[in-house]
């Protein structure tokens, strides 16, 4: 056991199980600290996230408190500058997981190089991922670019794989402190009235974490190939933020799982495998970060129009399942992964709005932003990604609905304007004549634009490139 202090450098790991690098501090030190280093500017890009962060340090300390571990948080400016600080003290050792966004990793290069000339030990551990995105390679060893082989591989590499390693969190002898300057979590917690939505739909916690998992699995997996594309009812696990934020790790999932024999269970994995495909796309090429997959879309005539974004954000486009889709993501901090498709394909189609405009917003205010899932998803969408939907096919909002939210319960529960709308109309409310019903244009926008005119004016862009 080592005398000097085991620091846990926490980032996304808001959990105790599976938290390899937290329990390799507590097997080697006897006085450990968790810190949590506080960017006020990355949150202004990621403003609903900035409420998650807030709930989640509020919870995670209650949890290490039990293990008589610390959790100091200090407000930095940058990651470089908090450690430069940092390394001015010797007396720890220090511990953490990877986070597969290209930045942190190459940080984490930084860091150890940094570390070792110090001579302070150190230790990066697997973060919250199946396989380490290098693993799954093709025969000539370059990446997938495509999903369905990329699964085909990387699914039965983990289960060959299985089980992986578990280590348990040891409790410490006593509390200990480390940072001088700390901040207190109350200020972190935005000011803005937006998030008191959100109490009462999420609770940011590794217990609430395990619930949902084992609620999903006992109600909704069975069906979950089939109800996954309904938005009016629960077909999905909502479990992204708690994975985004860590508080329950993939590998707890498969495992739970794959002990059952539902025809869901294939189908739910194969969704985690998505977000492992994107995780490897955008470390394999990190141009897409910022800019499009497949080069030719660089040439694409896309639009400014602020009014026209503006209406998509405020869901006030005129077509139901759209605004539908963009208010539950304002009310909720999440959204439908088939309205996702939707008011994206919207976006880039009908109103011909670059993709980057979109990802900004769901930036803002999606609880499980991560970059791999937000960037693949925006370019997936806009037909520019890797094995992304053809630009050509364009969604049309009014069969979506029709054939996705048949008879308008999720319309009707994100629109109230809409609630007393007869289902003939719920997806084309600009067809009602008798102003009691719905008075256009007052109670709620006649279309921005028309759909017709729209997809013929998308096709003729997609022909420039
Ligand atoms: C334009 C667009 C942007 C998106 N942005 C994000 C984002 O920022 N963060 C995010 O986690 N997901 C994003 N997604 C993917 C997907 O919509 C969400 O992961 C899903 O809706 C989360 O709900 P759930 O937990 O109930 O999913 P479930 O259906 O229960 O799936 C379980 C888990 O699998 C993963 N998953 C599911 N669908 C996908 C998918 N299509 N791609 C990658 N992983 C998936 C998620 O981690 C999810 O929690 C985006 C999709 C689109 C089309």
């Amino acid at each position: 056991m080592s005398k000097n202090i085991g620091l846990f450098w926490l980032k996304d790991d808001f959990r105790i199980k599976k938290n390899l690098a937290l329990a390799e501090a507590t097997k080697n030190h006897d006085k450990v600290v968790v810190f949590y280093l506080y960017k006020n500017k990355k949150f202004e890009y990621q403003q609903a996230q900035k409420w998650w962060v807030a709930k989640s340090l509020d919870n995670f300390e209650k949890q290490l408190s039990k293990f008589n571990i610390n959790l100091e948080v200090v407000e930095v400016r940058s990651y470089k500058q908090a450690f430069d600080q940092l390394l001015k003290k010797k007396d720890f050792s220090i511990y953490w997981n990877k986070t597969y966004e290209p930045d942190y990793l190459k940080f984490d290069d930084y860091l150890s190089k940094t570390l070792s000339s110090k001579k302070i030990k150190f230790k990066i551990f697997k973060g919250n991922i199946l396989n380490e995105f290098n693993e799954i390679k093709k025969g000539d060893g370059t990446p997938f670019k495509v999903f369905t082989p990329f699964w085909r591989n990387a699914e039965r590499f983990f289960s060959e794989k299985i089980p992986s390693l578990e280590k348990k969190i040891n409790k410490c002898k006593r509390k200990t402190y480390f940072f001088k300057k700390t901040i207190t979590i109350n200020k972190i917690y935005p000011k803005k009235k937006w998030f008191e939505k959100f109490e009462k739909i999420w609770s940011p916690s590794e217990e609430s974490a395990l619930k949902e998992l084992k609620n999903f699995i006992n109600h909704n997996i069975k069906n979950y190939s089939e109800a996954r594309n309904f938005p009016g009812i629960v077909g999905t696990s909502k479990l992204s933020p708690f994975i985004k934020h860590g508080q329950i790790h993939v590998e707890t999932i498969w495992e739970e799982c794959t002990q059952l024999k539902h025809n869901g269970v294939n189908k739910f994995l194969a969704e985690i495998g998505w977000r492992e495909f994107n995780h490897s796309l955008i470390n394999h090429f990190p141009h897409m970060l910022e800019n499009n997959y497949s080069k030719k879309f660089d040439k694409f005539p896309w639009v400014k129009n602020a009014n026209y974004l503006l209406a998509w954000q405020k869901g006030l486009t005129g077509y139901p399942i759209v605004d539908a889709g963009m208010r539950e993501l304002y009310s909720t901090g999440w959204m439908h992964n088939r309205v996702r498709m939707i008011v994206g394909s919207f976006l880039v189609k009908h109103l011909l709005i670059n993709w980057i405009e979109g990802e900004k917003y769901f930036k803002k205010c999606l609880l499980d932003y991560n970059q791999a899932n937000n960037v693949s998803g925006w370019q997936w969408v806009a037909g520019c990604g890797a094995d992304a939907a053809p630009y050509f096919r364009i969604f049309n909002p009014i069969l979506q609905g029709e054939k996705f939210d048949k008879n308008g319960d999720y319309i009707r529960e994100w629109i109230p304007e809409l609630k007393f709308v007869p289902n003939k109309f719920i997806h084309k409310p600009w067809e009602i004549k008798d102003k009691k019903i719905l008075d256009l244009g007052k109670d709620y926008p006649n279309p921005i634009v028309n759909h017709e005119t729209a997809r013929a004016k998308a096709l003729n862009a997609f022909k420039k490139i």
